[in-house]
């Protein structure tokens, strides 16, 4: 059981980060979610989960693409035991026509972001003897596909601090490990679909089944539920030698 403990998970008004939090609540764990919003059903979804699951909830708004506001989130939370760093954007472009504003904010939300939240939560952990860094990346941290290249790039390098923050808390009870989801049915994925579908000139079923899953050997979507859940093995007492590696979640894409 995670009770007592407290996870902040970075983007966690929806999707895969709003299934981990769920998960981590229902384990035991006190959960701050976060976006960079602050509207009353933000705050609201905090409530349902303090209320379904019986811990401690709160939601703070802080922009993942600002350093300072990364680093501030980890303050406001009080307290950090378990850092998921979910949250994360996409563009679809080829990359001399990629929108450089673009590239920016998915370096900075989907990769800086962590190195900000992690910097600052490790000392919190350090304080209290234990911790657990979970970062979310993607099949796309260890493979590619065309015209996503600050996506692919941002993720890749997500693996890469993930073994970093491994080696430096090596001798110390803190874990750093990445999940790296095949393609799950939220949000960003959705928006993905139009595009796609004008891109390829197909339909949207045909977009799914034989583009998006046409790597997932599956051919089924990962759920936030299957996210959130190894996540908890993550923070489990099972997991305190797994360290500065990945779990696939991705219905065999990255076997193929
Ligand atoms: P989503 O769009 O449902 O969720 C993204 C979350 O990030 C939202 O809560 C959003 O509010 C938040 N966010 C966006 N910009 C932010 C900012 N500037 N500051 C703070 N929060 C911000 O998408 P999702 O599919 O749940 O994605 C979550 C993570 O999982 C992302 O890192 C994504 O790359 C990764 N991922 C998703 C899939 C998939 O198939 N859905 C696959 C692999 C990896």
């Amino acid at each position: 059981t995670l009770k007592g403990k407290t996870a902040v998970i970075t983007g966690s008004n929806s999707g895969i980060g709003l299934g981990v939090a769920r998960e981590l609540a229902r384990a035991g764990a006190n959960v701050v979610l976060n976006s960079f919003t602050d509207r009353d059903e933000d705050h609201a979804l905090a409530a349902s989960i303090a209320e379904e699951f019986g811990v401690e909830a709160k939601y703070v708004k802080a922009d993942m693409s600002n350093g300072d506001e990364c680093r501030a989130l980890i303050e406001k939370a009080g307290g950090c035991d378990i850092l998921v760093n979910n949250a994360g954007i996409q563009h679809v472009s080829p990359i001399d026509e990629f929108p450089v504003d673009k590239w920016n904010a998915i370096l900075a939300i989907n990769l800086s972001s962590a190195f900000h939240t992690t910097a600052a939560a490790l000392p919190v952990m350090r304080a209290r003897g234990w911790g657990r860094v979970v970062n979310i990346a993607s099949a796309h941290g260890l493979t590619a596909s065309p015209y996503k290249s600050a996506y692919v790039a941002a993720k890749h390098g997500v693996v890469g601090l993930t073994k970093v923050t491994a080696l430096e808390t090596a001798e110390e009870p803190i874990t750093c490990n990445a999940i790296c989801p095949g393609y799950v049915l939220t949000p960003l994925v959705e928006a993905q679909i139009p595009d796609t579908m004008a891109k390829y000139n197909m339909g949207r079923e045909e977009v799914i089944k034989k583009v998006m899953l046409e790597r997932q050997p599956s051919r089924e979507f990962a759920t936030v539920e299957q996210l959130g859940g190894t996540t908890v093995f993550l923070c489990s007492d099972a997991a305190q030698q797994i360290t500065g590696t990945t779990i696939s979640v991705d219905g065999g894409w990255t076997a193929l």
